[in-house]
């Protein structure tokens, strides 16, 4: 069934009511009408059956059937704090980070990036990547979208358990920092900070140390900086039992 974020004040007593550019997705793109059902999600969590009981130009409505919790959300909540990349690389994070259940993101800007800030069109890109991704994946919430910060702001405003992967770090690899995590972490919270392209600075890796943000290695193969983080998230939420 299609499922479709919508703002909160759509639904309302039981009701929905849908205007706007979804209405031409609904009836022409996906040719639906009167009588087809679709889920909606308000970003609380909850996803609601909606049966269609009006489409025309201008609006479709439709009354709740069901309602019930949204299953693909995880319990481990990761906010991957990623550098700026260059091309469509942020596009690429942000798409397949919110399929595997990454809760926010935080564009980072470091010392080595080469891409700049992004403007206001291309921020609203990328909310709608993750809108897109949410939907596809089954998430009942959207992660959150920061505005671009700098890295010493990005350390001071981590919390829960705050990691780094760095290429250079040879002594705590990331599965035995999971493990020593898992044993202690009774609502596991992530940080994960991913640098760009040229990877960290020496004076970057020195504040994060000095903010409590542990450099971690993910093995002894350097991967390209739209990877990192996906493979980060990834083993993390498989080392917390979200995989089963
Ligand atoms: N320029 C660096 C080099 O050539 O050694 C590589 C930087 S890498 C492309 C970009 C980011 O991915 C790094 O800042 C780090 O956060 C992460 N990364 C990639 N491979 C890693 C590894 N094997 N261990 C830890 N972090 C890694």
């Amino acid at each position: 069934m299609h499922r479709f974020f919508l703002p909160e004040d759509w639904l309302a007593d039981g009701t929905v009511t849908i205007t706007g550019r979804l209405v031409h997705r609904l009836r022409h793109v996906l040719r639906l009408g009167a009588g087809d059902n679709i889920i909606v999600l308000d970003n609380s969590g909850w996803e609601y059956e909606v049966e269609l009981q009006k489409v025309d130009s201008s609006k479709v409505a439709g009354r709740v059937i069901r309602k019930s919790l949204a299953v693909a959300e995880p319990r481990t909540k990761i906010t991957l704090y990623q550098a700026l990349l260059k091309g469509n690389n942020f596009e690429f994070v942000l798409q397949k980070c919110t399929e595997i259940g990454v809760a926010g993101f935080v564009p980072v800007i470091c010392e080595r990036c080469v891409a700049g800030e992004p403007d206001g069109r291309r921020l609203s890109r990328w909310r709608s990547i993750i809108v897109e991704a949410a939907e596809q994946s089954r998430r009942g919430k959207l992660p959150t979208l920061h505005k671009p910060i700098s890295f010493t702001e990005a350390c001071r405003s981590a919390s829960g358990v705050s990691l780094l992967p760095w290429e250079v770090e040879k002594a705590q690899g990331i599965s035995d920092v999971l493990r020593v995590h898992h044993q202690t972490e009774k609502i596991p919270q992530f940080s994960i900070f991913i640098g760009p392209e040229g990877g960290f600075s020496p004076h970057e890796i020195g504040v994060a140390q000095s903010s409590g943000v542990e450099p971690v290695s993910l093995g002894p193969r350097i991967l390209r900086a739209e990877t990192a983080g996906l493979v980060t998230a990834a083993v993390t939420l498989y080392e917390f039992g979200e995989m089963r």
